[in-house]
């Protein structure tokens, strides 16, 4: 008999959306409704030429580009295969076995499963109203917490804490906790709230923000993220990552992407319109649905019956929501947003449910 390690056999395999049968429309993994920038486009094609070749270990044309569009310090930046990559080694690097990862309680899931990977102890604050809570954060910090993990905007509520609230949550940790800033949903949060000051955090040198070409960039299947973080804290984490993590295809599509600020500008301008009409819709038929700084909105039924009933008349006519039961929601649902002909289709079959 060949064993894993324990506690690798002990893990459950990750959970992924199920999405139906061929044909059917994923509304479940927050996948742009929108295509790339033909910039990337274009930059994916020029760079196959280089196939032969491995990528570029530094990711040094990406990370100029995103230094330029952010005005932050090249060398800071971390390039990984999905933000995920980059969540996954930054907990290995820092936390271990006895240790304690502090989240919140609806925050990204794969802060679990990496802290099973790990070894260390994933510990949730609550949640006031669907919105994460510093004051429960702050009060769950024990001698063991090693990181604090904060999604900002929210997955799986969309909801968001002002950047001054982190900036107020960095200052009242122990300076030896590493807080940990998921702004997968970032180009998504409100303009008007600059998030120059939370990357202006990392000069404090415990701090990592986390971005992603997954969502508004609409490169969720090239797999590129990215990471700012204080230097000592960066090259230990390097360690942890493949050194060839990026591939020379994806690192081209992202840095054309990043280039191409009008085309975010554009998808998330149409995509904001979109869910914030679904949302109004959704909360004329009595649903609770927070407000959404995201490409998704989370919908709150009466019940959790309410929530099964809608989902699989919602599966009957091919739209593939993702279930809240590994959140503890299940009485929600969460809708990735759509072009309007899909939303308009998903608005139809919840009033047939619901009225
Ligand atoms: C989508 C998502 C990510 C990771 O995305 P990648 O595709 O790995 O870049 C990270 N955090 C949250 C909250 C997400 O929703």
């Amino acid at each position: 008999m060949i064993n894993p390690t324990p506690h690798i056999g002990a893990m459950a395999p990750y959970a992924l959306a199920d999405l139906g049968p061929e044909g059917a429309v994923s509304m479940a993994q927050n996948e742009s409704a929108f295509a790339p920038s033909p910039l990337a486009l274009a930059a994916g094609q020029a760079a196959l030429a280089q196939a032969a070749l491995y990528p570029d270990p530094d990711w040094i044309d990406l990370r100029a580009a995103i230094a330029r569009v952010h005005q932050l310090d090249a060398g800071r930046i971390l390039c990984g295969a999905g933000s995920m990559e980059l969540i996954g080694a930054l907990i290995s690097a820092f936390s271990g076995p006895g240790d304690e990862v502090l989240g919140s309680q609806f925050g990204y899931a794969y802060v679990a499963t990496a802290c099973q990977l790990s070894q260390s102890r994933y510990v949730t604050a609550p949640e006031l109203d669907l919105v994460v809570s510093p004051t429960e954060i702050l009060a769950r910090v024990t001698p063991a917490t090693r990181i604090v993990f904060v999604c900002n905007p929210g997955n799986p509520t969309g909801t968001t804490i002002a950047n001054a609230d982190l900036v107020a949550l960095r200052r009242d940790l122990p300076d030896d906790v590493l807080l940990v800033i998921d702004q997968a949903y970032g180009e998504f949060a409100d303009p008007l709230d600059d998030p120059a000051c939370l990357f202006a955090l990392v000069d404090l040198g415990n701090t990592i923000i986390t971005r992603s070409f997954s969502k508004a960039y609409a490169l969720a299947g090239v797999r590129v993220g990215w990471a700012y973080a204080p230097d000592r804290i960066g090259s230990e984490i390097r360690k942890v990552l493949n050194p060839n993590n990026v591939s020379i295809i994806s690192q081209q599509m992202a840095r054309g992407a990043i280039e191409d600020q009008a085309h975010l500008s554009d998808i998330v301008a149409r995509t904001g319109a979109l869910r914030d009409a679904f949302s109004t819709q959704c909360r004329a038929l009595g649903l609770h649905v927070p407000p959404s700084q995201t490409n998704f909105a989370l919908m709150q039924f009466g019940s959790a019956e309410d929530a099964r009933r809608a989902d699989q008349a919602l599966r009957r006519h091919g739209l593939m929501m993702r279930g809240m039961g590994c959140y503890g929601l299940s009485d929600c649902l969460r809708a990735t947003i759509c072009d309007q002909t899909v939303m308009d289709r998903a608005v139809a079959v919840l009033k047939g449910v619901l009225t």
